[in-house]
This record gives C-alpha cells, structure tokens and sequence, in this order.
C-alpha cells in the first residue's frame, strides 16, 4: 500500500499537521519531514522498542543524528517522573531548540512526548509515531498531551500539535488481543457522535479482531480531524470527543487506573447515554442501539462493572470540564448527532442524576 495524506487545517492560522498512513510505513518514512534537524531521538517505551525502535531509528538515521530514550510501559508511567527522566537524558544527549523527538507507541508514550516536546527549550517540533489501535484512532490526533498526578488524570498538559502523525497500519498486527477494546472504544463513540454509518459498520462485525478494525482506521482518524480542524483549544464543538469521558476517567482514575482507557469509556458511555436519555435528549430507539452494542462488546471483552458509585461520583466532580462545581457532559441526540441547545455541546448533569446513572450500572438496572 502506497502511504496516503490527510490534512489538518488549524483554526489558529499555524501550519498544518499531516496524517500520513502507510502499511510498513516505518520503512519508507519521507525524510524531507527532518529537514533542518540537528538530532532526532525516538521516545519509546520498553515493549514497543524491542519491535520497531530499530526499524525507525535505521531510516532516521538517513536524516540525521539518532538518538532513543526508552520509558517503562503503563499509565503508571506516565508521569512528571518520567517527564523529568526524559528531559534530563534529551539535555544530556545534546538536544538543542532544533532537535526534533518522535513518539513510537501507545497514547502512553505519545501524551508524554508532545509533553515533553512542547516545554523542553520551550518548545521543539516532534511527530506521533503510533502503535496501537487507541493512538491510531484518537490519541496521536489533536495535539492535547501530559501527564497525570496523583490527584488525577491529565492533570497537568497543554495542546501542543505534532508536525506530522505518521501511522504504520502494520504496527498493529504485534498489538495484544486485550488492547484492542482500548481503540474500539473510541471507534465506537466516533460513529455514536458523528458517524451513524461508521456505528453500523462496527456493528456488523460479530467478534472483533484487528484485522475486522483495521479498515475503519482512517475513517475513524477523519471524524477526528474534522472536530480538531473546526476547534482545536475545544472551545465548544470538541467537546463531543469526551462523550463517555467524564464518568470514564472518573473510573480510570478511582480505580487507580487497573481499568484501561477502554473499558473506562465503554462504562463511560453506557452511563452518559442513559443520562442523555433521562433528561429526554437520546432518542430511546438509538439509546437501545448503543446499549447493544455495548453490551456485547462487554460481554466478549469481559468489561465488568464494579466500583463504588460514591467514589467515582467524587471523582468525576473534579473532571476539567467542570466550572463552578457543575458536571457538564457532552450527550448524544440521535447515533451519527450529538444535542446542542443555544449552539453550545455540554450540557450540566446534576450529581444525583449521575450518581443514579452509577448504581444502575453497577447493579445491572436499565
Ligand atoms: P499504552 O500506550 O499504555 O499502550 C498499551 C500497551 O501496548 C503498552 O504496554 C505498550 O507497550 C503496548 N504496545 C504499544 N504498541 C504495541 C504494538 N504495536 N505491539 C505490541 N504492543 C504494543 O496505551 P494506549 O491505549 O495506547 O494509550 C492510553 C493513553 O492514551 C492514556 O494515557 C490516555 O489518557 C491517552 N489518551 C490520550 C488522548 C489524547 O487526545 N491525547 C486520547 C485518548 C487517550
Ligand atoms: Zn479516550
């Protein structure tokens, strides 16, 4: 497969960020894109450096200086920590206002990368190498990243855009079976906000394989594209990416992230689609749709609902979007639609009607 572009237009009159796909993409990477680099160090972490660090590091090497600093894997990881430990090794290495960095993996590595890219000498150019089906689909597009800290998830991050987000289809074959509900998280709440064809098409698939996901990528990368083109800083449209988001990280966060990413948002969603359809915003027909899916998907990834609803309901008040101690949630209208009443995406949840939408996931009640 010959590598094909998409671009991203910003908003902010910055340049544009290209996604360029490309089935052993790793191997044909153009070089023109390091123009003027002085260095280049791949960031990586220790299971995806053992598959693809060497292939990357040899056809950078054509570019200039190479260099790779490796963190360990996991969300536990993605810290100031780690921030400080990458940091200290680009200083001694010898990076400088021109070197540029490459985020090889997961959204682990690429959230703490563009991080680290965007303060080290105020700020240096890097790209998004991703390797798994969530960073693919979602995590590399966009050009939020950080870190979390104790008192919670992503607290501590800016927006910062890659140069280029280079997706190497074939990376994905090596991913293991237990994160693809990661990516398919995602994909399912992409069709649910924008694309109801999308949704269909997922749910045709009776098991899900990477190879049955795989040509839903660029569309899925495409719906992204088009919410961050039209508002990047997530003044008001971008937030329909975090429909299934506030109770998701609230989980992913109280349950001191042993939930993933994923299986978070498939909770996420469950919960924020009942809320929607409580206040009479989700049409109970497509309502019935999403849970469906949702519920087979949980049921052949095993995603179980236990926590306790008080906790994550403290947890969830803390979420960013939060202003003046309101929960606002961005909810669907229709699957393919998300609600918007005076032109604005989030609409304010009550606690208790969030707290209701918890117990009744957790004691299996629609
Ligand atoms: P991850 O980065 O932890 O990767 C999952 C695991 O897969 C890791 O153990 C990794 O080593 C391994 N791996 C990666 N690529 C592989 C490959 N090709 N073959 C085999 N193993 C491979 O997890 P993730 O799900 O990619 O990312 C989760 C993170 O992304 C979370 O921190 C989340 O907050 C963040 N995120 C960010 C955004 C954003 O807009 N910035 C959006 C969604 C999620
Ligand atoms: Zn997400």
């Amino acid at each position: 497969m010959a590598p094909t572009t998409l671009e991203i237009a910003f908003t902010r009159g910055r340049e544009k960020c290209s996604i360029i796909f490309g089935d052993k993409l790793l191997d044909q990477v153009d070089l023109e894109l390091f123009s003027g680099a002085t260095s280049l160090a791949v960031i990586s972490d220790d299971n995806v450096v053992k598959l693809y660090s060497g292939k990357l590091l040899d056809r950078l090497s054509g570019a200039a200086k190479t260099h790779l600093i490796t963190i360990r894997h996991g969300e536990r990881n993605k810290n100031l920590a780690t921030v400080g430990m990458v940091t200290r090794k680009m200083s001694a290495l010898g990076l400088d206002r021109k070197s540029m960095v490459l985020a090889l993996g997961g959204g682990v590595v690429g959230d703490l990368t563009g991080f680290v890219a965007s303060i080290f000498k105020r700020g240096i150019k890097y790209f998004q190498v991703p390797t798994t089906l969530l960073a693919q689909v979602d995590s590399s597009i966009g050009g939020k990243c950080g870190v979390d800290t104790a008192w919670g998830k992503n607290q501590l991050g800016s927006f910062y855009q890659p140069a280029a987000i280079l997706i190497d289809m074939s990376t994905l074959d090596s991913l293991p079976e237990r994160e693809i509900i990661n990516g398919l998280g995602e994909m399912i709440k992409s069709g649910i906000i924008a694309n109801r064809t999308l949704f269909k098409a997922i749910e045709s698939a009776e098991q899900y394989s990477i190879q049955k996901l795989k040509p839903l990528v660029k569309d899925v990368c495409m719906i992204k594209a088009k919410i961050v083109e039209a508002d990047e800083r997530e003044a008001n449209l971008r937030n329909v990416l975090n429909y299934g988001h506030t109770i998701g990280h609230a989980l992913e966060s109280s349950s001191g992230y042993r939930l993933s990413h994923g299986r978070s948002v498939i909770l996420g969603m469950a919960c924020e689609g009942w809320i929607a359809r409580e206040l009479g915003i989700f049409d109970r027909a497509d309502y019935d749709l999403q849970n469906s899916l949702l519920t087979r998907i949980r049921s052949q990834f095993r995603v179980e609902a236990r926590f306790d609803p008080k906790v994550v309901l403290s947890f969830a008040v803390l979420d960013k979007k939060n202003i003046g101690g309101v929960v606002n949630m961005s909810l669907p209208q229709k699957i393919g639609h998300m609600h918007s009443a005076g032109d604005k995406y989030t609409t304010p949840v009550s606690k208790s009607l969030l707290l209701k939408s918890l117990q009744n996931l957790r004691n299996g009640v629609d």
